[in-house]
């Protein structure tokens, strides 16, 4: 059988492609510069879905002043290829112009699940995650959404937003596709010279000294976050920002452990701002 790939760039192609695709549709919202972790989603969308739409837009309101928008990675000509590969009917890439026309001024906002971690460091970002996944989801119309696990934060928010707006979409969550070595696929890491590639690692080994802990019995949450900090601190390159031991529902931080919970920090290697979460119990 031969399939074409559909490439969207307007909202008018996207639409008039759409109403082609067969049910159930899967949907899997990228940035772009793929690697194995959103080729991952992809493929679980086409298992799961009769149908599979990628969008890739790097969105400008989700990044600070301060961040990395204008020398985010890109290769277009790349992801269309992996995409094809994967099994992609219908790439979305649309322009900010498309996303944010003239006088755009309406927002989606997720009040509380959006104030700790991520969201404490990096104000805005989440408005203007949930801003465009609700866009997305609009123009889409998916029947099942996928995220990674990567960014544990952004699938909590974004299931909540799912259930406090009624979307009719079922939000599947990814397992994190790491490198042999551990480090969690990201699209950042490209930025990383040789040695900061190595002292990447240091956010594996210190969730991982952590989850040691854990399994052999520590319950005391300080104690697991201060374990983590060690690890980082040992690390001449890193420079830690957060580390969390937390509910894993309400992302809350917790004193003692008990049910499900995140792990989770943010470490700069050198420019570089790196994310990374276990799940426990
Ligand atoms: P991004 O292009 O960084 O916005 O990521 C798009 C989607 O891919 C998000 O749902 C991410 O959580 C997911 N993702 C990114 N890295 C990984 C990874 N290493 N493993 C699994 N999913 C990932």
């Amino acid at each position: 059988m031969t399939r074409q790939m559909i490439i969207a760039t307007t909202l008018e192609e996207l639409r008039s492609a759409r109403l082609l695709l067969d049910g159930p549709v899967g949907f899997v919202p990228t940035m772009g510069f793929l690697h194995a972790g959103h080729i991952s989603l992809v493929r679980r969308a086409r298992d799961e879905c009769k149908s599979v739409v990628v969008s890739i837009f790097v969105n400008p309101t989700q990044f600070g002043p301060n961040e990395d928008l204008s020398k985010y990675p890109r290769d277009l000509d790349r992801d269309l290829r992996l995409l094809e590969e994967a099994g992609a009917d219908l790439v979305w890439t649309p322009t900010p112009e498309v996303m944010y026309p003239p006088g755009f001024q309406t927002w989606v906002e997720v009040q509380e699940m959006t104030q700790p971690l991520e969201g404490a460091q990096r104000p805005g970002h989440f408005l203007g995650v949930t801003t465009v996944v609700a866009k997305l989801f609009n123009a889409v119309q998916p029947t099942k959404a996928y995220f990674g696990q990567k960014d544990a934060q952004q699938a909590a928010v974004i299931r909540q937003m799912v259930r406090d707006l009624n979307f009719p979409i079922e939000i599947v969550v990814c397992p994190i596709v790491r490198e042999p070595d551990g480090l969690a696929m990201s699209s950042r890491n490209v930025y990383l010279d040789t040695e900061q590639r190595k002292a990447a690692t240091v956010l594996y080994r210190a969730l991982s000294a952590a989850k040691d802990a854990y399994e052999k019995g520590e319950r005391d949450a300080e104690k697991l976050r201060r374990m983590m900090k060690e690890v980082i601190e040992r690390e001449p390159l890193a420079q830690m920002q957060y580390v969390s031991c937390a509910d894993y529902d309400t992302l809350q931080e917790l004193d003692k452990v008990t049910g499900k919970i995140l792990l989770s920090m943010a470490v700069f290697i050198g420019k570089t701002r790196l994310i990374d979460n276990f799940v426990l119990g």
